[in-house]
């Protein structure tokens, strides 16, 4: 059975007092469903939460890193650091990285092998723009994206990823793909890890959808067969909201 998983992608919201309030909320809610469930809060909170949370089963998980082990790379945060402060999992290639940050297929490409050379595990994020899918390109964009930054990798490393469809044009504008569409990509992309992998490895990887996942539409969107989970952004910044999410399972 593929990983059910929800994980909160908090972006650049939430200080240090928030971060706290917003976990002990968390913490006060009960996952009633089957789902793993994560929060990646920004940088700086990242050891204030993962002390908060490491009796919990909520997974503390970072937003980005850098690829170099260390060095002269000012400003940036490397896989043995994360590891350092017990954090074992980091978000790679979001849409706003790529675009705000100039993140190419190349660029992730050598970020994923440097988490999972430290052990870590990917949430792998990808997913066309509107100009894309107005075209009829999406499936087109969505598989260079994938082909670009992992099939250079070895069948076993999909134990340690997790990939994360995002469409762009449903990120944060409250307009979701609709079940349907998340479905039909979600059966490509799996197609499309299977014909690279073999059917076993393309079975074994949990695919998330993001995009407005709200309360009110989490549990059609997760209904569908190859959907096996969520990213969520807005929605997670409120407690109830973003367990409402987990518990649509
Ligand atoms: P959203 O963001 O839920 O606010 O649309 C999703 C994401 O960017 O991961």
């Amino acid at each position: 059975m593929r990983k059910q998983i929800v994980a909160g992608n908090w972006k650049m919201n939430n200080d240090l007092a928030q971060t706290e309030t917003l976990i002990t909320a968390l913490k006060s809610h009960k996952n009633t469903s089957n789902a793993e469930v994560m929060i990646a809060p920004t940088a700086t909170n990242l050891w204030q939460a993962y002390n908060s949370l490491k009796n919990s089963n909520i997974e503390v998980v970072a937003q980005n890193m850098h690829f170099a082990e260390n060095g002269a790379y000012t400003g940036e945060i490397s896989a043995n650091m994360l590891k350092s402060i017990g954090i074992n999992t980091v978000i790679l290639g979001h849409s706003e990285r790529r675009e705000y940050f100039n993140e190419t297929d190349e660029l992730l490409a050598k970020k994923v092998d440097a988490a999972l050379a430290k052990g870590m595990n990917v949430i792998f994020c990808f997913g066309e723009e509107l100009a894309d899918r107005k075209a009829g390109n999406q499936e087109k964009v969505v598989e260079s994206q994938i082909k670009n930054a992992l099939f250079h990798l070895e069948g076993s490393a999909f134990r340690n990823i997790i990939l994360a469809y995002e469409p762009v044009w449903a990120i944060g504008t409250g307009e979701t793909a609709s079940p349907d569409q998340a479905q039909e990509m979600h059966a490509f992309i799996r197609k499309t890890l299977a014909d690279k992998y073999g059917s076993d490895i393309a079975e074994s990887v949990s695919i998330l959808y993001g995009g407005s996942v709200k309360p009110n539409n989490a549990e059609e969107i997760f209904s569908k067969t190859d959907v096996d989970g969520g990213l969520i952004g807005g929605a997670s910044l409120n407690a109830e909201d973003f367990f409402a999410i987990v518990n649509a399972f």
